[in-house]
């Protein structure tokens, strides 16, 4: 069988020439004699992929030197939780805007190591909609106020952000970091777990700046600190050597056709394309989403019945489209388009929808 189209929101489909490239050194990396993955990560051929991957990002992403780059373990979600232990002082809060399920996590987490507050909440409406900042309460005195660009579960996505003027704006961008271009120095920090439009799962990145990183608590378990990972260069223990080794390859990639400029026009158009498909189809597929808060990266889709959503995801697979399948939270279906998806697996999925809908 071929490759097919993998719309799965995560992990994902990788670029080909990526995969290539790692099959073709997977047993002899660069005449070492042996992989990356028997590689010790104290060996100069590691040490310049770990490099060469923090170089790559600040260039992709136009990252100051202000900010470190970090590649942990634990996934996104283990932030959720560090996050708050590092920089809620004891007796402080931080402000939350909870526009979905991982922004409900991470709220949940920095609840249970300090105290969260929710500055904004999109829940009464399921998630469809973004509160635009304006509508943010926030306190003065906030540690810090967190968001989720990007909210892989409901499609929703801010296109915008906001500058805080002097308070430190904190993003889970782990569903569409890299996907566009954007203004880093509205961050103090962002951390994206890599399985989306990095690389593979198990890696990380915490882009953190150094104005935050100096109010980190200090007294946590040594794993837990933040400074441990900066002062070590996130080599304290031993990290995730061969996930971090495809996100080389991926970013690799990624400058290779253009960077973030050329990847943001490709997801521009995917998303076009699938939006007007949706919108032109006289209500036969319907967006769940309030227009102006829609996902470049991730699009739910509902169908007339269950029966009907089933049918049609069945007879994608069979087209070499899988993954469509939408989350229990909003059913139906869900297209997730990241950058490695190419706009002609849109194209192919789009006219396979109009199909479907003609022969039902
Ligand atoms: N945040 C967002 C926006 C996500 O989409 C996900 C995973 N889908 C997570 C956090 C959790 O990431 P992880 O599985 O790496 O902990």
């Amino acid at each position: 069988m071929g490759r097919v189209y993998n719309f799965n929101p995560g992990p994902s489909t990788l670029p080909l020439s990526a995969l290539e490239k790692a099959q073709a050194e997977f047993t002899d990396y660069k005449g070492t004699g042996l992989s990356v993955l028997e590689m010790s990560h104290r060996s100069k051929e590691f040490e310049a992929i770990l490099a060469d991957t923090q170089n790559l990002l600040r260039e992709l992403i136009g990252i100051p030197e202000n900010y470190k780059i970090l590649f942990l373990g634990g996934g996104a979600s283990l932030q959720f939780a560090m996050l708050a232990m590092n920089f809620i002082p004891q007796g402080g809060s931080a402000d939350y805007v909870v526009t979905g399920e991982w922004a409900k996590r991470a709220f949940k987490e920095a609840n249970i190591v300090a105290k969260g507050r929710a500055a904004a909440s999109s829940e009464d409406k399921n998630f469809s909609y973004l509160p635009q900042p304006a509508s943010w309460d926030l306190a003065p005195d906030a540690a810090y106020v967190h968001i989720t660009s990007n909210n892989t579960i409901f499609g929703t996505q801010y296109r915008t952000f906001p500058d805080l003027k002097g308070k430190f704006l904190v993003c889970d961008m782990s569903s569409d970091i890299l996907s566009r271009r954007f203004d880093i120095n509205r961050f103090a920090m962002i951390y994206a777990g890599a399985q989306k439009n990095l690389g593979p799962a198990g890696v990380t990145v915490v882009i953190l700046r150094d104005d935050l990183a100096a109010t980190a608590r200090e007294g946590l378990p040594t794993m837990l600190s933040y400074a441990t990972h900066i002062k070590n260069n996130s080599l304290y223990n031993t990290p995730p050597c061969f996930s971090i080794y495809i996100m080389q390859l991926t970013l690799q990639w990624a400058k290779e056709i253009g960077g973030l400029t050329a990847i943001e026009k490709v997801n521009r158009d995917k998303a076009e394309l699938l939006y007007s498909a949706i919108d032109g189809s006289d209500g036969f597929y319907r967006g769940t989403v309030a227009p102006d808060s829609r996902s470049w990266m991730n699009v739910p889709i509902r169908l007339a019945t269950e029966e009907l959503e089933a049918a049609f995801i069945a007879e994608a697979k069979n087209q070499g489209m899988i993954g469509l399948k939408g989350h229990r939270s909003v059913g139906g279906l869900r297209v997730s388009m990241y950058n490695a998806m190419p706009l002609a697996g849109i194209e192919k999925l789009v006219k396979f929808m109009k199909q479907f809908k003609a022969s039902h």
